[in-house]
């Protein structure tokens, strides 16, 4: 057997030995003779996964108790939605931070609901940059403040949290989530679809100040309204079964790896062997403000598209596969969430090394 490296931005790579575990687990998880994809979310030996999955991950991520940690469906993108038909309940304001693509796509979502507002916006720099934002564009009644943290196209990142005072932050963490220690008090809600750094697809995971819970829009479809998915244990519905139970096994991972902190240094780690090589080399770059650079998903470009698709092409028959860069940006990017092991960075840039040598 010989797996790739893989750098997709999302589905993307989980940690081998927890693949390995849940492939042992496949066939008979723990004595049950059954598979967890097949047993009844309503069974005891499924309670154990789905509870265990949110406690350990309010030990990761040392979530306070006036949090709930809810596991729901409908992705990153059905939050677009969910926060404000949840949220938007006193002034029915809100404030956005146009950082790039998801961000955009969330606040046009949100137009639907209320008044809501771009209080700054990097659209004019093609999102190279995370926007500044002005205190005094704030709207000081507004129901929250809405922001992306990771840039999952564009390859950057919000290094300091906006200060807002007392309109809570709400953070799409899709592309951060487990990645580095957060300060989850400084929120009222963040939120990200599992498929990049979490679990496989499926499960969109919600940690919400209790405060926040119960004010829903009466036309708030139950299975996104936060109190009918507290009330019910995430339980509502049918929950995502097996992504939740992948998620407890990467939890697991991750705190037998050390946890958040060592997290962030390893990731930290191996952005660094990136951006170094991008930053010596003569053929590559990375078109983003150095500040703001990603951790997570690192974009870089050579002079032109046909040297780009060359080098896509040439990495994919090397193993080194979805390089390629999003749709609408081109170029290249390599994304490194928790599940890429450093030698997997290593052998890239000795890869994009070579291919230079071989190519100017
Ligand atoms: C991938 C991604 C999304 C979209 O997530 P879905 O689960 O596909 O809806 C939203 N925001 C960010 C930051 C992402 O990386």
């Amino acid at each position: 057997m010989s797996r790739v490296y893989n750098f997709s931005a999302g589905p993307s790579m989980l940690p081998e030995s927890v693949l390995n575990l849940a492939a042992a687990e496949m066939l008979d998880y723990k004595g049950s003779g059954q598979s967890v994809m097949e047993m009844s979310h309503r069974s005891k030996i499924y309670e154990e996964i789905i509870f265990g999955a949110q406690a350990l991950m309010r030990e990761v991520m040392n979530v306070p108790d006036n949090y709930k940690i809810l596991f729901m469906q409908g992705g990153a993108s059905g939050q677009f939605a969910a926060v404000p038909l949840n949220l938007l309940n006193g002034s029915g304001k809100a404030d956005y931070a146009l950082s790039g693509q998801f961000s955009t796509k969330a606040y046009k979502e949100a137009q639907k609901y209320g008044d809501v507002k771009a209080v700054c916006s990097s659209k004019e720099q093609n999102f190279s940059c995370i926007p500044e934002v002005d205190p005094a564009q704030l709207t000081p009644d507004a129901d929250y403040f809405h922001f992306c943290h990771n840039n999952t196209i564009y390859g950057t990142r919000w290094t300091k949290i906006p200060e807002t005072g007392n309109v809570p932050l709400v953070a799409d963490i899709s592309s951060s989530f487990l990645s580095q220690p957060m300060d989850i008090s400084k929120f009222g809600v963040l939120y990200g679809g599992a498929q990049k750094n979490v679990a496989p697809a499926g499960l969109t995971v919600v940690i919400v100040r209790e405060d926040l819970i119960g004010n829903a829009h009466p036309t708030t479809p139950a299975v996104l309204d936060y109190k009918n998915m507290a009330d019910n244990d995430s339980m509502y519905n049918t929950p995502p079964c097996y992504s939740i139970y992948m998620c407890k096994l990467v939890l697991e991972w991750v705190k037998k790896m050390g946890g958040l902190e060592a997290m962030k240094q390893r990731n930290e780690q191996k952005a660094k062997i990136l951006y170094d090589f991008i930053d010596s080399s003569n053929m590559f770059s990375n078109p983003v403000k150095h500040s703001d650079r990603s951790v997570m998903n690192v974009t870089f470009v050579t002079e032109s598209d046909e040297l780009n698709a060359k080098f896509v092409k040439e990495a994919a028959e090397a193993g080194f596969v979805n390089l390629k860069g999003h749709r609408s940006v081109g170029g290249m990017r390599a994304s490194i969430y928790n599940a890429m092991p450093i030698e997997g960075v290593e052998k890239l840039v000795e890869f994009m090394k070579s291919f230079e040598e071989k190519n100017s």
